[in-house]
């Protein structure tokens, strides 16, 4: 374990991440196992407490971590999510506390022991940040923006980034490998190439989606609420809106509207208007007496996209895209997170499988491979959703109808049969695969 490791089974003396956010410091972690040192580039000042980011706004929205995001997280540091719940984490059942609005009908609820494990995120960033300034040989450098990467003569390999720090000018700092972690707004794939990206490049469906999230005081049980958590999800096309309710440390509560291709929820009147327009009054009527904590903030995420430098020849070595920057997910399905932690996994495996540091040449080109099949489904999954309403474009796949025809069926059938609902729990929170979905014994319920 690198936190307390006294030996780094060394592929390279330095190793480079752009980017302190989640996928950032979990590739930080990972990297620790096998350089000599690790240096993070964060663009933003050190945070204060446990508050939002100016760069990472998504912040100040709902966030959930799916269950594969916490096996991973304990993973890489032991005892982890224990941490969280000993901090103020709130653990919920996720069929027994939550009541779930979807298509249509309420889901029946029973308690499964699904751990859904509500914090907020500046909450769950301070306790990551806490563990990895455990890892002796990682540094993070904040106000370190980093402007662009230095390719080795022939092209074939980056040797450094540009980085600017405060007001100085521009240095280069060098690295054996480096990890892009800086988001969706990486830049990566265009200084690697030195071309605009495009739609074989960067694969993109525009959603339109908006956020609106205001905090509560107190929790919904407090008030005599038969459930913990709350969500009307949408149901596309006829109804692009969707609400969630969410407890979280301090006894507070978060409160998110949302729509496709709508309107960001930005006063207080709008936020009213658009809880009373989904199906159910459970938003409308708890915002509605709950004390707020604080402002609303809206979000505006314009598209789900997936970066493809698997599809590129002649890519640069000895950089790798996570997280973020490499695939942003329609955040509603609370996948991103967690995939960037198994994305995160992907690369230590990468890594352990080298004999030694001349492997990170080519190291990519298997990486994204993997990559790309380990994010088609939470991509695939959305989509299939999205592509329901007429108005949301992009080339729709062979076979969606389909698959519409069946997510149906298993959404329905989830609401009244608990082994339907379990499995399709555990595809969601992408702990099991979601040929769960397609096993004999829940198909035969879907018939009945
Ligand atoms: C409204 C909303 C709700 C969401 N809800 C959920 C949820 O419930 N569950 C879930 O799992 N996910 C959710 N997500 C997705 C989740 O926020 C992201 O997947 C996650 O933040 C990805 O982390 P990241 O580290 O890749 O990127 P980010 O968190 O965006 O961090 C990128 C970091 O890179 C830094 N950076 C950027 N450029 C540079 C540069 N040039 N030099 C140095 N540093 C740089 C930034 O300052 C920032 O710290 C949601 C997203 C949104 C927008």
């Amino acid at each position: 374990m690198a936190e307390e490791s006294a030996e780094v089974r060394q592929l390279g003396r330095r190793a480079v991440v752009i980017g302190g956010s989640i996928a950032g410091m979990l590739a930080a972690r990972v990297l620790s196992e096998t350089f000599g040192e690790v240096i993070v580039l964060e663009a933003d000042q050190p945070p204060e407490g446990m508050l939002p980011r100016k760069r990472v706004p998504q912040g100040h929205h709902s966030h959930l971590l799916l269950l594969s995001g916490q096996q991973v997280l304990d993973r890489l540091f032991p005892g982890f999510t224990g941490e969280l719940v000993a901090a103020g984490s709130v653990e919920t059942d996720f069929t027994g506390d939550m009541a779930w609005y979807h298509f249509g009908e309420w889901k029946q609820r029973f308690r499964s022991g699904l751990r859904n494990l509500q914090q907020t995120r500046p909450f769950l960033e301070w306790h990551l940040r806490r563990r990895l300034g455990a890892c002796r040989n990682v540094t993070v450098r904040y106000g370190a923006i980093v402007e662009g990467l230095v390719l080795t003569p022939g092209g074939d390999y980056v040797s450094a980034v540009k980085l600017r720090e405060g007001r100085g000018g521009t240095e280069e700092l060098s690295a054996d490998f480096f990890v892009d972690a800086s988001g969706a707004g990486s830049q990566s794939l265009q200084w690697l190439t030195g071309r605009e990206p495009s739609a074989e490049t960067t694969e993109s469906v525009r959603i339109g989606l908006c956020y609106a999230t205001r905090y509560y005081h107190g929790r919904p049980e407090d008030k005599g609420r038969p459930w913990r958590n709350l969500l009307i999800s949408s149901q596309l096309p006829e109804l692009p809106g969707f609400g969630v309710i969410l407890s979280y440390e301090d006894g507070k509560t978060g409160v998110t509207v949302g729509s496709y291709l709508g309107e960001a929820a930005a006063t207080e009147e709008a936020f009213l208007k658009q809880a009373q327009s989904l199906p159910q009054p459970h938003v409308y009527d708890y915002i509605r007496e709950a004390e707020p904590l604080g402002e609303i903030r809206t979000y505006r995420i314009p598209a789900q996209q997936r970066r493809r430098p698997d599809r590129i020849s002649r890519l640069p070595g000895r950089l790798v895209m996570l997280g973020d920057a490499y695939c942003r997910f329609d955040p509603i399905y609370g996948q991103g997170m967690s995939v960037a932690a198994m994305e995160a996994e992907l690369l230590q495996r990468e890594l352990s499988g080298l004999a030694n540091g001349s492997g990170l040449d080519t190291l990519h080109r298997r990486y994204y491979r993997e990559l790309v099949k380990l994010t088609d489904y939470p991509w695939e999954a959305a989509l299939t959703e999205a592509f329901r309403h007429p108005a949301i474009p992009g080339d729709r796949p062979p076979g969606l109808r389909l698959k519409q025809w069946l997510t149906t069926k298993i959404y329905r059938a989830s609401a009244k049969d608990e082994l339907v609902y379990t499995r399709l729990v555990q595809a969601m929170n992408l702990t099991h695969a979601q040929s769960v979905l397609l096993h004999p014994s829940v198909l035969v319920r879907l018939l009945r």
